[in-house]
């Protein structure tokens, strides 16, 4: 006989951990205790050292499947007598480590009681259990307990009481455990007593745009198939060209109008349910307003009961977009909905258990056999990168598009959710939120703060703010760490920061780069040969200012630029006034998109880039010249690829020679860059990272290229490739230089 204390980190609470360590303990004749406490799960157990060795190799081996078992400590104790295994309450105690889950996609069990009639959850809109439902977006504060959520306002009746507290149901300890006699409920905003769902589905036939409160915060609601619905929605959404996201009923119902393979139909039925880019079928029958000058489309599935209720009902395609106007934050609150999208639903579809925390959609693509997440949020936050060293506290504040943050500490960076462009108002109180919410779940009081090294950035500012020593860390730095922690390494590697803009140490504008890079400190060994930006941000809306720069650089003749502000702009490049260089690769994209006849001006940021990707073949024979001029600091020249597209379109060559042929070039570029750069530095693996490498067409490419040279080369997969994942970057360069021995 024997007696051991088991102390287990991660996310451990609220996965249905304690009701499985109960069954084993019963199953292999241990008794004792286990309890949630600050850190995590503790097992308190005696008995045979054959079945305590039986549990410790169980809860190693097949621990519960939401739980991530982070650390895992044994320690004897001297027995003490116990004679039954019990589960015991959260004892309670602060500091914590212990980790919330992320919000889970409703379960099969869950889903096939809600669709049983004699079930007394038959039709119930937020049926759950310990394999599913809210987490994040309802933990007030940790130890996860219903008393700190946002279903503490709904007092248990007696039947969910007794799921409750039995450890052999599959509601055991299920904080959000509720049903119709007890829980939340839908009502339509002005009827309550309408049937909810049902005149939400008549509304949405009819062509009406419904907001919906979900999990994470609102969405806007309209029928995919109907042309003038999508438009309006548009409209009053002031997102003329950007592509919804659209909710299918089921998979097989998402395979008549997109391409889904294997590894795609895992990911849109897991548990994380992310918002997934799929090729669209030639023959799809959602029109183009869905998703304007592309090929792709963001598809998802149901996610949460009140979705399947909606989408079993209405049966078709819904555009299912971020509740909110234009860039901002995702709108949460009832009360807020109303005020904010007034003017675009015509009629709300509301529940009444609050959302603590909002977080949009996650969104991905399934590239090169693993999913590779572009907009990290809901279902993945907060999840905890293992940094693999001790780090002090430290609070990243991100980049200004696509922000996030991120909070470091111990061996361990917790990335926060998605929050959007810092411009508004909105949605700096929403970082705001985002950060305090971190703070307290994670019990971490950052003392150093990372902020990118660009002096114009919100985020810089909000990071002066705080008054703490702060870190500034260079953009495509960032970009490069990011990587590196995404993968589990250090460094050194070859880093090919490929991007839109980020302010470089020489105050110009970089964006394609190639950096010799660890946590510590990188060094810039290559770019692409700079060009003039006119205008400042004028040019990142405006392609066709850095057509005119390329087209100029490259001693060609203007006049194939139809701009009114033609005279201007060149005036400009020409005597240097209000121009700053930029060797910037999104730039490139947008010269060229430009060039094509594409894209002169774009709504939403990497338009251009995507519209090209969608025009151009996938295979060619040849890429245009992309040479390289070795020098101390090795040059990409894009003037004889400029001078070869503008050759191909004067023969009238078509958008997907043109497109393909670039893409191609570029891919061949780095890599033979790469060749040059590993003779110098003798580095052989090589980081992708950047806002480029979104893209499936230069992505793809570029690893076939890089594989065959022998290099070695390290994707993004969890962490965001564009400026999404720049907050882990920031915090982890920042950790490393001030690490704990
Ligand atoms: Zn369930
Ligand atoms: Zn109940």
């Amino acid at each position: 006989m024997a007696r051991r204390i088991l102390r287990l980190r991660g996310i451990v609470q609220g996965v249905g951990f304690r009701p499985f360590v109960y069954r084993l303990a019963l199953e292999l004749g241990l008794h004792g205790s286990c309890w949630n406490d600050a850190d995590g799960l503790v097992i308190d157990v005696e008995g045979a050292v054959a079945a305590l060795d039986a549990l410790d190799e169980r809860i190693r081996r097949s621990p519960p499947p939401r739980a991530v078992v982070e650390r895992l400590e044994t320690e004897d104790a001297p027995p003490a007598g116990h004679r039954t295994f019990s589960i015991a309450g959260s004892d309670g105690r602060a500091p914590a480590s212990a980790r919330v889950s992320p919000d889970l996609a409703t379960c099969p069990a869950c889903l096939a009681e809600m669709g049983d009639a004699r079930d007394r959850r038959f039709g119930y809109p937020f049926i759950n259990c310990v394999d599913c439902g809210p987490r994040y977006s309802i933990a007030r504060d940790v130890p996860y307990d219903r008393a700190r959520t946002t279903m503490s306002r709904f007092e248990m009746c007696a039947a969910c009481r007794g799921e409750y507290a039995d450890p052999r149901s599959r509601r055991f300890h299920a904080q959000p455990n509720a049903c119709p006699a007890c829980g939340p409920r839908v009502f339509i905003e002005g009827a309550p007593a309408t049937p909810a769902v049902a005149e939400a589905v008549g509304a949405l036939r009819r062509g009406a745009i419904v907001a919906v409160k979900g999990l994470g915060g609102f969405h806007l609601a309209c029928d995919a198939r109907q042309a003038a619905a999508v438009a309006r929605l548009r409209e009053r959404k002031r997102r003329p060209h950007k592509p919804f996201a659209v909710m299918f009923p089921r998979l097989e119902a998402l395979r008549r109008d997109a391409e889904v393979d294997a590894a795609a139909a895992g990911v849109l039925s897991g548990s994380r349910r992310p918002i997934v880019l799929l090729p669209l079928r030639p023959d799809t029958e959602l029109g183009p307003g869905v998703a304007p000058r592309l090929h792709e489309i963001g598809a998802f599935l149901p996610y949460t009961p009140l979705h399947h209720l909606l989408m079993q009902s209405f049966d078709g395609p819904l555009v299912m977009t971020s509740g909110n106007l234009s860039e901002e934050p995702i709108a949460a609150t009832n009360e807020e909905a109303r005020r904010r999208l007034g003017g675009i639903a015509d009629l709300f579809l509301l529940h009444d258990r609050d959302i603590h925390m909002r977080a949009d959609d996650s969104v991905v693509r399934v590239l090169l056999g693993a999913e590779r997440v572009l907009r990290r949020a809901r279902g993945h936050v907060p999840e905890a990168f293992a940094l693999g060293f001790e780090a002090p506290a430290v609070l990243a504040v991100g980049a200004d598009l696509k922000n996030t943050l991120c909070l470091a500490a111990g061996g361990a960076a917790t990335l926060g959710q998605h929050v959007g462009d810092l411009d508004s108002y909105e949605a700096q109180s929403f970082f705001d939120e985002v950060r305090h919410n971190l703070q307290r779940l994670l019990r971490v009081e950052p003392r150093l703060v990372a902020h990118d090294l660009h002096p114009g950035y919100h985020s810089t500012a909000i990071a002066a703010r705080l008054g703490l020593p702060a870190v500034a860390v260079q953009h495509h730095h960032a970009h490069i760490a990011s990587c590196l922690v995404d993968n589990g390494r250090l460094g050194p590697v070859l880093g090919v920061a490929w991007d839109g803009t980020g302010y470089g140490p020489d105050a110009s504008i970089w964006g394609g780069e190639f950096l010799v890079a660890d946590l510590a400190g990188f060094e810039r060994v290559g770019r692409i040969r700079p060009v003039a930006m006119p205008g400042g941000d004028a040019a990142v809306r405006e392609p066709w200012r850095l057509a005119l720069a390329h087209l100029m650089a490259a001693g060609l003749p203007t006049d194939r630029v139809s701009q009114a502000g033609r005279a201007t702009v060149e005036a400009m490049v020409r005597e240097r006034v209000n121009v700053v260089d930029t060797s910037s690769a999104g730039r490139l994209f947008d010269a060229v998109a430009s060039l094509a006849g594409l894209c002169d001006v774009t709504s939403y940021e990497g338009q251009a880039a995507m519209e090209l990707e969608a025009a151009s073949a996938d295979r060619t024979l040849d890429g245009y010249p992309f040479p390289i001029v070795e020098g101390p600091l090795l040059e990409l020249d894009p003037r004889p690829l400029i001078r070869a597209i503008v050759h191909d379109l004067a023969r009238g060559a078509d958008l997907a020679t043109i497109g393909g042929r670039f893409h191609r070039a570029l891919a061949d570029a780095i890599a033979v860059a790469c060749e040059a750069l590993r003779k110098r530095h003798g580095l052989g693996s090589v980081a992708l990272s950047g806002g480029c490498f979104q893209s499936r067409l230069l992505t793809t490419l570029t690893v076939e290229r890089l594989a065959r040279d022998g290099f070695e080369v390290l994707l993004h997969s969890r962490v965001p490739p564009n400026d999404g994942g720049i907050a882990l970057g920031q915090a982890a360069v920042a950790a490393w230089r001030n690490r704990e021995p």
